[in-house]
């Protein structure tokens, strides 16, 4: 895979460039947000790993002027501090993951597999996925409600993908996180409930009937109310 790399610390940004490049990957380095959004927007590349704190450009701002463009290459931050609002900025940016420092680089390795797995190993199954005026094609990865084309990220779009394929079915957070995300999350993190919220805002907010519902203590279900 070919993966920009924007990280300061040279020490940091030594170990996984040369980690990532033993895995076989092609790994471009950016020690700046300014450069990294320089290199973003010319390169075509599978992944992008930010650092959140970087001179120049922050890593949260890249994130997110690289999401008015792209929004499909899944995007994972790094950060130093583990706060949650930290990583909810780093989500509402447009990322797709994030990992606190310090991790191990095997960790890093399940979230990179994670996140690049849906583009290159899971053929689409079946055809378009309908709900009510909701529809979502696995194949163009576009999704459309009542006819309008909605952007999601690609966090979003596996979320709504595994909410559509099991419509009318309750979910659990367990089920989501073991399906989506492919990793044991922290445990007591908020993030679901976080990217359900952008889905709502996305889908639902300025339509009818609403398609996402919560059931308190049991997870979440899509069906028409
Ligand atoms: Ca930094």
């Amino acid at each position: 895979m070919k993966i920009l790399l924007v990280e300061d610390e040279p020490k940091v940004a030594a170990f996984l460039h040369q980690g990532l490049s033993e895995q076989h990957h092609q790994v471009d380095l950016a020690a700046d947000g300014l450069l990294g959004l320089r290199l973003a927007r010319q390169g075509d590349y599978d992944l992008l790993i930010l650092d959140t704190l970087l001179p120049g450009l922050s890593g949260l701002e890249m994130c997110r002027q690289v999401r008015t463009q792209n929004t499909s290459v899944p995007i994972l931050m790094l950060t130093a501090l583990g706060e949650t609002d930290d990583k909810i900025r780093g989500l509402d940016a447009g990322a797709d993951d994030y990992l606190v420092k310090p991790f191990a680089f095997q960790e890093l390795l399940a979230r990179i597999r994670a996140l690049t797995r849906r583009r290159h190993d899971v053929p689409p199954a079946g055809g378009v996925l309908r709900l009510a005026d909701l529809t979502l094609d696995p194949a163009s990865k576009m999704v459309h409600r009542a006819g309008q084309p909605v952007q999601l990220t690609a966090r979003e779009f596996a979320l709504l993908e595994y909410l559509l394929r099991n419509q009318s079915r309750v979910v659990s957070r367990v089920d989501i996180l073991e399906q989506v995300w492919n990793t044991s999350f922290d445990t007591g993190s908020n993030v679901i409930d976080v990217y359900i919220n952008f889905l709502r805002k996305k889908l639902d907010k300025d339509f009818s009937p609403k398609l996402i519902h919560t059931l308190i203590g049991m997870g979440y279900v899509m069906k028409e109310e």
